[in-house]
């Protein structure tokens, strides 16, 4: 086996995406030497294509939204929210947050998104290398870590697992743990000729809720459309359907997609993914950082996981930088003695738990059909939407502030008590299992072609 190795890097990430990516662009920018090491060719197809405004926020402060405006996306300022049947939805602005921050976003096709900010790195110096899989951890402890890609063992002084749904490293340690109350499968594709929202909310992500799950429509550029279903995995296996047809399956029984794909040019081939929530505690150990997907995915809702994995990329290169610095003796950059790593790392967990704290709760308020009748009311007492508006737009970092914070709770609270008490109009939920398909003519069209 050889040793691929001069001099040792100071860090080594595992995953090229977008997180992956931020960490190597902001590292190799304090001066570090970093590799990443990516499985795929980029560009490649991948999930997520909507950003929060604190996410597009983000990437202004990383300096790249030049790169980002040579590229197709629409932009996003808000979002539309509505039960299957189609009969009301409901459009929110992310400029009706209770302060003023940036309201703007986009959505975008991931792999040309991806590619340009695996290129930034690159372009920052960091030694990128594509279709090189780790497939083992060789080493991990504190300031000696090597892993092995193909046969080359790759060595460094701390390891950044920014792996996506590969958690490699929490596989190595057996630390992956599906939350089992969240067990999901989404199938997805692009569509093209979807029909569009008007003007600025062109836009908005649509999102139809369903008793069994829920279906995104996102605007990727001026062509396509992201359309996906999450169906609960006990449902979905109670479903007599191939796999390859069961996003086909949910739009034949859901109105409010199908009148919007009713003239739609459907994909050839759909995408699955399933058991995407879990966690990999803890999300720091002697010689790594897990950082974005690698760490925890919870579900993709609220459009979270991009914003909330890039924010977790900054800490976490940040923190690496203290470690290297308490390493090798030194001090961090701005003159202070570094934290021993113990420290660095419980501040890390504690940082990650605090900052997602927010959007589990939504999250799981979100499956409760009082929260969606209270949140479609798009009314409270107490500025309590705006507040929830504000943290949809991604606003809690380096924590949730205490004005969102007791408004949290209190829709926590308000959620409890409507599901006794109407405090708004009632509204009807959609069933997809207990709903007539209606057949889609494209759809046999693509199955006989396919
Ligand atoms: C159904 C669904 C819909 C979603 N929608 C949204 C959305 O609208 N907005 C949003 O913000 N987020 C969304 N997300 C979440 C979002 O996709 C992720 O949070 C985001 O991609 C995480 O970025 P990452 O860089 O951590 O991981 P990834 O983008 O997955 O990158 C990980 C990289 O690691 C590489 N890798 C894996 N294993 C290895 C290995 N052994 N060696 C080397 N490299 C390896 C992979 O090839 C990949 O390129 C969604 C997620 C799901 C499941």
């Amino acid at each position: 086996m050889e040793n691929d190795n001069h001099p040792k890097n100071d860090v080594v990430i595992i995953g090229g995406g977008p997180v992956g990516a931020t960490a190597a662009l902001l590292l190799t920018r304090a001066g570090k030497r970093v590799i990443v090491l990516e499985k795929s060719a980029f560009p490649r197809f991948h999930v997520g294509e909507s950003f929060l405004p604190a996410g597009f926020e983000l990437l202004k402060q990383l300096g790249l939204e030049e790169q980002l405006s040579r590229l197709p996306r629409m932009t996003k300022v808000g979002a539309e929210f509505g039960f299957g049947h189609g009969k009301d939805t409901s459009c929110f602005d992310f400029s009706e947050s209770l302060f003023d921050d940036g309201y703007e976003t986009f959505n975008i096709e991931r792999a040309i998104f991806d590619d340009m900010m695996l290129e930034a790195a690159a372009d920052a110096g960091a030694d990128v290398r594509t279709e090189a899989p780790v497939r083992r951890i060789v080493q991990l402890n504190e300031g000696d870590i090597a892993v092995e890609v193909d046969g080359n063992i790759i060595e460094g002084k701390c390891l950044l697992d920014a792996s996506g749904q590969g958690t490699v490293l929490a596989r190595h340690l057996g630390s992956k743990k599906i939350m089992q109350h969240h067990r999901k499968v989404a199938y997805f594709g692009h569509f093209e000729q979807v029909q569009r929202l008007p003007g600025q909310s062109e836009g908005h992500p649509t999102v139809a809720m369903c008793d069994e799950g829920w279906f995104w429509l996102i605007n990727i550029d001026k062509k396509r459309t992201s359309i996906g279903m999450v169906l609960d995995s006990d449902v979905a296996r109670s479903i007599d359907c191939p796999t390859s047809e069961m996003l086909h399956w949910g739009i034949q029984r859901c109105p409010l997609v199908r009148d919007r794909t009713a003239s739609a040019v459907f994909p050839d081939q759909t995408h699955t993914i399933a058991d995407f929530s879990y966690y990999c505690r803890p999300f720091a150990g002697p010689g790594y950082f897990l950082i974005g997907d690698a760490a925890f995915f919870l579900d993709p809702i609220f459009s979270s996981g991009l914003g909330l994995g890039m924010e977790m990329a900054v800490r976490a290169a940040a923190d690496a930088e203290e470690l290297l610095a308490h390493l090798d003796g030194t001090h961090t950059t701005n003159g202070k003695k570094p934290r021993r790593p113990a420290r660095i790392r419980r501040d890390y967990i504690n940082y990650i738990n605090r900052s997602s704290a927010p959007f589990v709760t939504l999250v799981n308020l979100f499956y409760d059909h009082s929260f969606r009748e209270l949140f479609l009311h798009g009314q409270g007492p107490v500025n309590i939407q705006p507040a929830i508006i504000s943290i949809l737009s991604g606003y809690i970092f380096p924590r949730i502030s205490w004005p969102l914070r007791w408004r949290l709770y209190l829709m926590e609270l308000f959620t409890k008590i409507h599901a006794r008490v109407a405090m708004v109009p009632r509204r009807d939920s959609h069933s997809l299992c207990s709903t007539q398909p209606v057949p889609l003519p494209l759809v046999e069209a693509v199955a006989t072609s396919a």
